[in-house]
C-alpha cells in the first residue's frame, strides 16, 4: 500500500515513511492510494477471533511488506494482551434494547487513545531501531493525550519524550498519570504558563532548524495515519460481534478532531456494514454546524464537561473531504488555504446531500450531557463519563430503526472526570485497581519557566539523541 497527500505535492510514500512523518511536506495528511476491501466470506472467518488476530487481519493490507507479519503480531500481543485489563480488550455492554457502550478505556490511561498510541509507540521503536535512529519527542497537552503518549514511549529504547504541561492548570489525575511514570527517557515539564504557552514552545522548536535537525525532533499527535488505522480494530471487533457482514451496526462517537469516526468512516468504505455513522459534539460544535449548513467555520473554544472535545479545528476532517471532493487534491489545497486566511469553507450542495448520507451529526450541551448521564444511571446503573455521554446522546437522537444495534463509544473511563460526574450522578467513581494507589505514588517533574532558551536547553541536556 501507498500513501498520497491530501494536497497532492507529495510523490506516493510507504508505511514507514508515513509513519515516521506524521504530517506530509505540503501541510497535508496521509491517505492510503485506495481503501483495502474485505469481502463477506473474509468477515465471516473473522467473526469470533480474538481482538489481536483481528487486529492482525485488519491492518494487514495497510502495512503490506514494510513490516514483517510476525513482527505486527509481537506488537499486537504486547500491547493488547500485556497493556490492555479486559480480556476482551474493547468489550461491549448492553444497557438498553439493541443498545450497547463499547468501552475503549481498559487501556494504561483509562482513554481510547491507547488503543492506537501503544501500537503506536512500538511501531516508532522498531522502525527506529532498524533504521539506526533515534528520535526526541516533544509534544503540549492541557491532560489527556500527555498521558497517554508517555505511556506509549515509556519502554521505547529509540525515543526521549518531553511533555510540556501547564503548571497548576490539568486535573490531578491527569497530572499524577504522567508524572508518576519512572522511566529514564521521559520527561515532564510543567510550564509557568497555560496551555497556548506550552503549545507556542512546541512549535517553536519545531521551527528552529537547527534544534529540530539535531535533536531528530518527531511528534506523535492525531493526524498521525498509523493512529487512525488501529482504531479501525475496534470497529470491526464491535460488528463483528454484534452479528456483522449479516447485520449492520451504527457507531455514535464522540468527536474532537475527526480521528475516532474517520476511522469508522475507513471501516465502512473497507467493507464493514455501518448503517450511521453518528457524530457527537458538545458545544464547541463547528462539525454539527458544518453539516447542518455546508460551512466549516471556527469560533472560540468554550470549557466544557467534555474537554477533550473541546476544539477549534478538526484536523482530520481534511482526509475525509478529499474522499467526498472525489480525491480532487487541488480543490482541498484550496479550501484549506480559504480556512486558514479567512477562517472558513464551504461545500456545494450535491457534495453535502452525500456527506449527510455518509454521517449525522448533533450537540449536546453541557446540561444534556448531565441529563443522559443521569438517565444512563437511573434505569441502568451504568455510569458514563461526559464525553461518552455526549455520543450516546447524538446516537439516541438518530436512532430511527430499533432492530439495528446502535453501539455508542466510551471513549474514557468516568474516573478521568470525577467532577462531571458528581455533578451529574451524585457519586464519585473509584479509579481502577491498577491506579488505586496513583495518589501515593512519586512524582517526576521538573518546573520550567515560560522561556524557549530555557526549555531547548532542558531538552539538550536531557535526550540522549546526541
Ligand atoms: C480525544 C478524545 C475525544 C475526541 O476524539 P477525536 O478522535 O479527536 O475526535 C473524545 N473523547 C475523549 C475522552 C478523548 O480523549
Amino acid at each position: 500500500m501507498k500513501y498520497r497527500s491530501t494536497r497532492g505535492g507529495e510523490a506516493a510514500q510507504s508505511f514507514t515513511d508515513v509513519l515516521l512523518k506524521g504530517l506530509a511536506s505540503d501541510g497535508g495528511l496521509f491517505i492510503p492510494e485506495e481503501w483495502p476491501s474485505f469481502s463477506a466470506e473474509e468477515m465471516k472467518m473473522l467473526a469470533g477471533a480474538p481482538y489481536i488476530d483481528i487486529a492482525q487481519a485488519v491492518t494487514a493490507p495497510f502495512i503490506g511488506n514494510d513490516i514483517a507479519p510476525d513482527v505486527m503480531k509481537r506488537i499486537f500481543a504486547e500491547t493488547y494482551q500485556g497493556e490492555f485489563k479486559h480480556s476482551c480488550v474493547a468489550p461491549l455492554v448492553q444497557i438498553g434494547p439493541n443498545v450497547w457502550i463499547m468501552e475503549l478505556f481498559h487501556g494504561p490511561t483509562l482513554a481510547f487513545k491507547d488503543y492506537a498510541l501503544q501500537v503506536l509507540g512500538r511501531l516508532f521503536d522498531h522502525v527506529l531501531s532498524e533504521r539506526g535512529e533515534r528520535v526526541t519527542i516533544v509534544g503540549a497537552t492541557s491532560g489527556d493525550t500527555g498521558s497517554a503518549a508517555i505511556e506509549a514511549c515509556k519502554g521505547c529504547k529509540n525515543i526521549d519524550i518531553f511533555i510540556l504541561h501547564p503548571e497548576g492548570r490539568t486535573s490531578e489525575v491527569q497530572r499524577r498519570q504522567m508524572t508518576t511514570i519512572d522511566a529514564p527517557n521521559v520527561h515532564n515539564i510543567a510550564l509557568d504558563g497555560n496551555f497556548d504557552d506550552c503549545q507556542n514552545l512546541v512549535k517553536a522548536m519545531f521551527n528552529d532548524t537547527k534544534f529540530r535537525g539535531d535533536m531528530n525532533l518527531s511528534a506523535v499527535n492525531s493526524i498521525n495515519w498509523a493512529r487512525i488505522m488501529a482504531q479501525i480494530i475496534y470497529y470491526f471487533s464491535a460488528a463483528l460481534s454484534l452479528g456483522a457482514p449479516t447485520r449492520k451496526v451504527s457507531f455514535a462517537v464522540p468527536t474532537g478532531n475527526f480521528g475516532n469516526v474517520y476511522a469508522a468512516y475507513a471501516a465502512r468504505q473497507m467493507g464493514l456494514p455501518i448503517k450511521r455513522l453518528i457524530i457527537g459534539s458538545n458545544q464547541n460544535d463547528i462539525l454539527t454546524r458544518f453539516f447542518e449548513t455546508g460551512t466549516m467555520k471556527g469560533e472560540e473554544v468554550a470549557p466544557s464537561l467534555s474537554p477533550s472535545m473541546d476544539i477549534q479545528i478538526s484536523s482530520n476532517f481534511e482526509r475525509y473531504l478529499c474522499d467526498l471532493l472525489g480525491r480532487d487534491t487541488a480543490s482541498i489545497a484550496k479550501l484549506m488555504d480559504a480556512f486558514k486566511d479567512q477562517g472558513k469553507f464551504s461545500i456545494g450542495d450535491e457534495y453535502m446531500s452525500q456527506a449527510r448520507r455518509e454521517f449525522d451529526a448533533h450537540r449536546c450541551d453541557d446540561e444534556q450531557t448531565k441529563q443522559m448521564m443521569a438517565v444512563c444511571y437511573n434505569e441502568t446503573g451504568y455510569v458514563l463519563d461526559p464525553h461518552t455521554a455526549v455520543g450516546l446522546c447524538a446516537g439516541m437522537q438518530v436512532r430511527e430503526d430499533p432492530s439495528i444495534s446502535l453501539v455508542a463509544l466510551a471513549c474514557a473511563h468516568p474516573a478521568k472526570f470525577p467532577d462531571a460526574v458528581q455533578s451529574a450522578i451524585g457519586m464519585r467513581p473509584d479509579l481502577p485497581p491498577h491506579l488505586a494507589d496513583l495518589y501515593d505514588r512519586k512524582e517526576h517533574v521538573t518546573s520550567l519557566s515560560n522561556d524557549l532558551a530555557t526549555v531547548q536547553d532542558f531538552v539538550r541536556a536531557n535526550a540522549g539523541a546526541v
